[in-house]
């Protein structure tokens, strides 16, 4: 399978789940559009190496994606975008009473939010092109909750539900929703959670992955960046034409408990 002449906007791309995905399209033939909220040199430079890496045009485009008109812009700017992945965000962990309401407000914005933006100017360039992917990041906590995470999992609850929305509204059209729903995945994410939950359960960050974030993982082991890119790229073959508003868990068995 060929993604040549298809163009995939990642949101969130110039790290961890998002830079790999990004990366594997590219791989697979797709041009892409990196995103952050930064514009260093090394966002521009992430996407000179994946065009010389690959050959496919690749370009970085700054956006915020907790601002709708930044959200808005990335895929108009874009010009193109046959492959969406909402994938940025971001995570605070604190009980709800002593939850910052500005962590809050961004989580939503960042995690759930961007991609309603993304997704209603993407969809039109989709039909125009009679062919449309639109991949979701959610995670686990899409589906299962945990004690001080109460904006992300709101969030990615949210997320899964605009992602069956999106699927009926566009189920007999060329184009699917889906969501993947990953358990833990050693990215920075996940590596800045490490201290915060260490201090919330008063343990060491030793304890604090065994005990805490991988518990609930009953295979013990991480997800890896590629087996989510695997998957992305999986939902864009034809194999996948007739998946559609549905969640795809990689999680180690987390949500079979
Ligand atoms: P990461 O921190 O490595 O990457 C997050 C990306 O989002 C980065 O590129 C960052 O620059 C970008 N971002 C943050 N704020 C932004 C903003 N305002 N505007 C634009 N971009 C912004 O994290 P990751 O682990 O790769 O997470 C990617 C996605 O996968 C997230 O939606 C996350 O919730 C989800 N996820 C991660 C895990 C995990 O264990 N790492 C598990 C389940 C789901």
């Amino acid at each position: 399978m060929s993604l040549s002449g298809k163009t995939a906007v990642v949101t969130g791309s110039n790290s961890g789940i998002g830079l790999c995905i990004a990366r594997t399209l590219a791989q697979g033939g797709a041009d892409i559009v990196l995103n952050s909220f930064t514009d260093r040199d090394d966002d521009h430079a992430l996407a000179a190496e994946i065009a010389a890496e690959t050959g496919v045009t690749a370009r970085y485009i700054q956006a915020d994606m907790s601002k709708a008109s930044d959200c808005r812009a990335l895929v108009e700017k874009a010009g193109k975008c046959d492959i969406l992945v909402n994938n940025a965000g971001i995570q605070h962990v604190a009980p709800i009473d002593q939850f910052p309401q500005d962590k809050w407000d961004a989580i939503i914005a960042i995690n759930m939010n961007s991609a309603f933006h993304t997704t209603a100017v993407a969809l039109p360039m989709m039909r125009k092109a009679g062919w449309g992917r639109v991949i979701n990041l959610a995670s686990a906590h899409g589906l299962r909750a945990s004690p001080f995470k109460s904006a992300y999992i709101t969030a990615k609850h949210g997320l899964v539900g605009m992602t069956k929305t999106v699927a009926l509204e566009t189920a007999q059209e060329p184009i699917t929703c889906n969501a993947i729903c990953p358990g833990y995945v050693l990215t920075p994410l996940v590596e800045t959670q490490i201290p915060d939950t260490a201090r919330e359960y008063g343990i060491s960050e030793e304890e604090a992955i065994e005990q805490v974030i991988l518990l609930k993982q009953p295979s013990k082991d991480f997800v890896t960046v590629e087996q989510l890119a695997g998957i992305a790229t999986f939902l864009c073959s034809p194999s996948a034409d007739q998946i559609t508003g549905t969640t795809i868990s990689a999680d180690g068995g987390w949500t079979s408990q």
